[in-house]
């Protein structure tokens, strides 16, 4: 919080990786409320944040890297872990994190998450390390806790050190493909070209000095621009929205540039778009002496603000300190309140709980080859299941929900309609359960097309098996070629109108369809027998110019390609060029 000479901010710092790798573990090691206590407030959680003071920085981190020079005036860890968190948090368009730790289970390897992460740490730019975690689970280790990695694998037997690099080597081969070049931390020469991993174990509270020790030099060494301190302006990020009743309302907020002091002016969004109000007073949460009031912060700090306006302000909102017109600030906040997603005329509808995670949803779906129809923010409403509803391509009666609930409105309307509704809390799986909805429905809508189209067929009316002359003519028929089908349209010989089938019965049971070679009851609607059509005279199912175009190109069976050579002849008695 304090900030050095030189001028620096401390770097924020995001965790991510995929469910249970480790990320809160090694938040709780971060935060070390237990040494929090006998360090004397080295350590201090802020509200939505753990900030690692220079002091302490210094104290964990020189202890086994004696040669290391600490500039930056400490680290700010967020305390909520995870991609989905780390999007909605944003800083001017891009992402509130200075830097990243990606925890991958070093057993587990890459999982979907851990890929999401990665995709959206390159969309922002993000600088990152890998934090190895679960170390502890690798064979022949012998047990250790509370050390820099540095010194746990001093003591570690040859067999340990060898399936250990096993593991990191996986690592290393998994993240190239993902176009990552990445190799354990010890080993690089060049931290502008290799990424590093940390190997650690969070549970036993190993590798932590090693990461405080990677993520400094980093930030030192390539992220003085962005963590330069400036008073200037002054800048945050609502993480939080607390309505508290008649005392007024509080933001947890990150604050990443400047100085902000009760009384100040600040403009956020809200429900009704860019407001000002005053900053009534600033909470900290400090480890020996709870919850206090300051006068005054500077960059970077969590830190939460109560203000008195009753005002919907919406969570991952910027707040710009005013000092005397609003118009700029709000107009950056009305940028920053559109999503930034390429829709296009057709395709999915999605619903995210934020901005962030709305767009983090799109990018998704677009490295899936989704397109998105239309994307907006909030739960699953009556308005957008009408939407829907009313879209003519059954490929596009879709929404997507991520992180959002369906309001009673909206359930009822989806209860009464025929669209598919996803929700859920984890990206990859709502975009598996997307994608195979949509591959399944594409599958369905083709053998429906397929099924619908008729089949160049033959058929001849048994003179043996006639139960009915008339409303509907109902006679034994032989399949000669191809399929004749419930709703196909008939022709004679002479290209005469022979009726349309109506129904199929093959004993007792009602067919759609019968094949060559087939003989069945069949019940034809629109003309009189003997007078229309005749036994065993040929019957053949009539097929439209454009099917029979569609099919010249097409491979046929034998019979199928005689019987549509036989219809076109038929049917060029009357217009030569038919079917050309
Ligand atoms: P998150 O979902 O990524 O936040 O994962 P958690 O931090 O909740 O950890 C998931 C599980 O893994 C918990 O049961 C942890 O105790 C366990 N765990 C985390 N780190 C380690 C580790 O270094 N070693 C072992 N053996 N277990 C770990």
């Amino acid at each position: 919080m304090e900030t050095a000479k030189n001028n620096l901010r401390e770097p924020i710092v995001c965790v991510l990786g995929h469910v249970d790798h480790g990320k809160t573990t090694l938040l709780d090691d971060i935060r070390g409320t237990t040494v929090a206590k006998k360090e004397s407030g080295g350590i201090t959680q802020k509200i939505g944040a753990t900030d690692i003071n220079k002091n302490l920085l210094e104290k964990i981190v020189k202890n086994t890297f004696r040669n290391v020079s600490i500039k930056i005036p400490g680290l700010l860890f967020i305390d909520t872990p995870g991609h989905v968190a780390f999007s909605n948090m944003r800083a001017r368009g891009g992402a509130l994190a200075d830097i990243a730790i990606l925890v991958i289970d070093i057993n587990e390897g890459l999982m979907p998450q851990t890929i999401e992460s990665i995709d959206i740490l390159k969309k922002f730019k993000t600088p990152f390390i890998i934090a190895a975690n679960k170390i502890d689970l690798i064979p022949y280790f012998i047990s250790a806790k509370n050390k820099s990695f540095y010194e746990v694998f001093k003591i570690q037997r040859p067999e340990y050190r060898e399936e250990l690099d096993k593991r990191i080597y996986n690592i290393i081969n998994q993240l190239y493909v993902h176009g990552i070049s990445s190799d354990r931390y010890d080993r690089i020469s060049d931290f502008t070209k290799t990424f590093a991993i940390v190997p650690v174990s969070a549970k036993l509270n190993i590798g932590i000095a090693d990461i405080l020790m990677v993520l400094t030099g980093l930030a030192q060494k390539f992220l003085e621009n962005e963590i330069k301190f400036s008073d200037e302006s002054t800048r945050g990020t609502v993480i939080e929205v607390k309505k508290e009743g008649s005392l007024g309302t509080t933001l947890d907020t990150i604050l990443y540039q400047g100085i902000l002091a009760r009384g100040d002016t600040i403009a956020l969004n809200t429900a009704n778009g860019p407001q000002t109000t005053k900053v009534k007073a600033i909470l900290v949460n400090s480890s020996n002496k709870g919850i206090m009031e300051k006068d005054k912060v500077s960059a970077a700090a969590g830190i939460r603000i109560l203000i008195t306006d009753k005002l919907d302000v919406t969570p991952g909102t910027s707040i710009i300190k005013i000092l005397d017109n609003p118009e700029q600030a709000f107009e950056e906040l009305t940028r920053e309140s559109k999503p930034n997603i390429n829709v296009s005329e057709n395709g999915v509808t999605i619903k995210a709980e934020a901005l962030g995670s709305l767009e983090a949803v799109a990018y998704e779906l677009d490295q899936n080859n989704i397109k998105i129809r239309e994307a907006s923010i909030g739960d699953i409403t009556k308005k957008d299941i009408i939407n829907v509803s009313t879209l003519n391509d059954p490929l596009e009666r879709i929404i997507i929900g991520f992180n959002v609930g369906i309001s009673p409105d909206g359930r009822e309307a989806m209860e009464s309609s025929d669209i598919k509704v996803i929700t859920g809390d984890v990206i990859y799986s709502l975009i598996e359960e997307a994608s195979k909805w949509l591959s399944d429905k594409k599958h369905e809508l083709e053998e429906e097309k397929k099924n619908a189209r008729p089949v160049p067929s033959k058929f001849i009316i048994m003179p043996d098996y006639i139960f009915r002359a008339a409303k509907p003519v109902i006679v034994g028929i032989r399949v000669l070629s191809g399929r004749v089908k419930v709703g196909d349209k008939l022709i004679t010989e002479n290209n005469k109108y022979a009726g349309t089938i109506k129904s199929l019965r093959d004993g007792d049971v009602n067919r759609q369809f019968a094949d060559a070679g087939m003989e069945v009851s069949c019940a034809i609607d629109g003309v009189i027998l003997n007078r229309h059509i005749f036994p065993d005279r040929p019957i053949y199912v009539d097929i439209p110019e454009s099917v029979a175009k569609e099919l010249k190109n097409q491979e046929l069976s034998d019979d199928i390609k005689e019987t549509l050579d036989e219809i076109i002849k038929i049917k060029r008695r009357e217009n030569q060029f038919w079917g050309f």
